[in-house]
């Protein structure tokens, strides 16, 4: 395989510009640091991630985690996408530990992704480590694919919603979801 910073070298070439001045000079294996960073996502492991973090509870309370910050890249463009993620979840004798629950986003949100994907991962993941009653993620994000070009609508918000559970079955327990991540 072509080392990713040859690859960069060649893409500022094909933009026109000399990879070789000054400012260019360290970009390629710069470049090739981000991106490798944001597609890190691919090494990664549900199972490691969650390490065990499981806790017994007695609860069946709706537990929200909500406002989680998002980075990710579309697989169309290549560009950013970036927004906020509100899970909630009703357990079922167990819940996971909160800090699991951003980094659990961000394995699946370091990949080429679309954001109605990334969602149904991070739904489905939720569903599998956890089996509650109900689970539902929301995401609200900007797409620069969208802003930077295209259309260039620098306002609109794409909003995707996936649930599972008493989430899907009960239009109540939905209501409720949505009541506490709009607060
Ligand atoms: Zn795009």
């Amino acid at each position: 395989m072509i080392p990713m910073d040859t690859l960069f070298k060649k893409l500022i070439q094909a933009i026109g510009e000399d990879p070789n001045r000054n400012g260019l000079k360290h970009t390629p294996k710069r470049a090739a640091d981000a991106l490798q960073f944001l597609t890190s996502g691919y090494d990664q492991d549900l199972t490691k991630i969650v390490n065990g973090a499981l806790f017994p509870t007695d609860t069946d309370g709706m537990i929200i985690v909500k406002d989680i910050e998002c980075y990710s890249l579309c697989e169309h463009h290549l560009l950013p996408f970036v927004g906020k993620v509100h899970v909630g979840y009703i357990p079922n004798k167990k819940i996971i530990g909160l800090s699991k629950i951003p980094r659990i986003i961000d394995m699946y949100a370091r990949r080429l992704q679309v954001q109605e994907r990334l969602g149904q991962q991070i739904c489905d993941a939720l569903q599998l480590i956890l089996k509650p009653v109900g689970v539902g993620v929301m995401i609200e994000a900007s797409h620069f694919c969208m802003m930077m070009r295209g259309v260039e609508k620098q306002h609109s918000i794409a909003v995707t919603s996936h649930v599972a559970g008493s989430f899907k079955r009960d239009a109540r327990t939905r209501q409720e979801f949505l009541e506490l991540i709009r607060r």
